[in-house]
């Protein structure tokens, strides 16, 4: 993190926002909906940093990015993946209610964005809960009926595990320009035209050659070794490193 954007962030306030529901996604992965009580206006992309503080004072900060399009109703979701050895991620899982009320402070975050103005095609490529902000920027896209030609490649463990599925899938089959390539780690997907293996080059070529033109943005998001796999495809298969915008969960 640069000097200007801690500061930016020091400057970001926290507030309680309170939990007014919880949804199981998949089997490791729920979805929060936050109130803050000052709600704030995010870009698709942004995130937002949650602190847990223990009765002695011991507290834990984590950042999610926000899943929510920009825009909509003042709440937030949030989707966490459960990690078995995490700190914050099993307490929200296991001990988090409607109800309580979690420190949050955002919007956060300035490079991973995308807006209408910006234009497209764009590539998107996740792993896991690296769908989170891509999401966000799927989401948007549809609420202002923009059709810039959009691909989603995600890569998930099995079918089951595909983080907003049955949204995904509506999608793809809506024509207005944006397209789904799932590839499967450790599964079969139930549909054809998609993949059984970890992301490579080839794969890659193949996404770009379902988009029309050349993407002109490039988004990657998920854990840091997914990341560096993801982008180093990218590259092998002809794109550009500056149009490539990469997003990093966890080490
Ligand atoms: C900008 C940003 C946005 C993020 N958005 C999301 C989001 O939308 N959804 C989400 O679920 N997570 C997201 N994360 C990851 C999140 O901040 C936490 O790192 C994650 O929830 C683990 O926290 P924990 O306290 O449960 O685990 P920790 O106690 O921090 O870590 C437990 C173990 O897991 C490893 N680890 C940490 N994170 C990961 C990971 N992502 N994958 C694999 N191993 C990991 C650690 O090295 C450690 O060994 C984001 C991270 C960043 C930086």
């Amino acid at each position: 993190m640069t000097d200007a954007s801690a500061t930016r962030k020091a400057s970001v306030p926290w507030q309680n926002a309170r939990i007014v529901r919880i949804v199981r996604q998949t089997s490791r992965i729920k979805s929060f909906f936050f109130a803050p009580p000052h709600p704030f206006q995010h870009l698709a992309g942004q995130h937002v940093d949650l602190r847990l503080t223990a009765p002695d004072g011991y507290s834990a900060v984590r950042s999610y990015s926000i899943a929510s399009a920009p825009g909509s109703s003042g709440e937030i979701e949030l989707a966490v993946e459960r990690l078995d050895d995490g700190e914050v991620s099993p307490f929200l899982h296991e001990v988090a209610e409607v109800g309580d009320e979690i420190e949050l402070r955002g919007p956060l975050g300035g490079h991973f964005i995308w807006t209408a103005a910006d234009g497209g095609p764009l590539l998107l490529i996740g792993g896991g809960s690296g769908l989170v902000p891509l999401m966000a920027m799927i989401r948007y896209r549809r609420s202002i009926g923009s059709d810039v030609p959009t691909l989603l490649l995600l890569s998930s463990r099995t079918w089951e595990d595909v983080l907003y599925r049955d949204e995904l899938l509506e999608l793809d089959s809506s024509g207005d320009g944006f397209s789904l390539m799932l590839t499967l780690t450790r599964g079969v997907s139930a549909r054809s035209g998609d993949y059984s293996r970890r992301i490579d080059a080839a794969m890659i070529e193949e996404a770009l050659a379902r988009l029309p033109v050349a993407p002109r943005h490039v988004f990657i998001c998920g854990s840091n070794p997914f990341v560096n796999t993801a982008a180093d495809a990218s590259l092998a298969a002809g794109l550009a490193a500056p149009i490539i915008r990469t997003e990093r969960y966890g080490t």
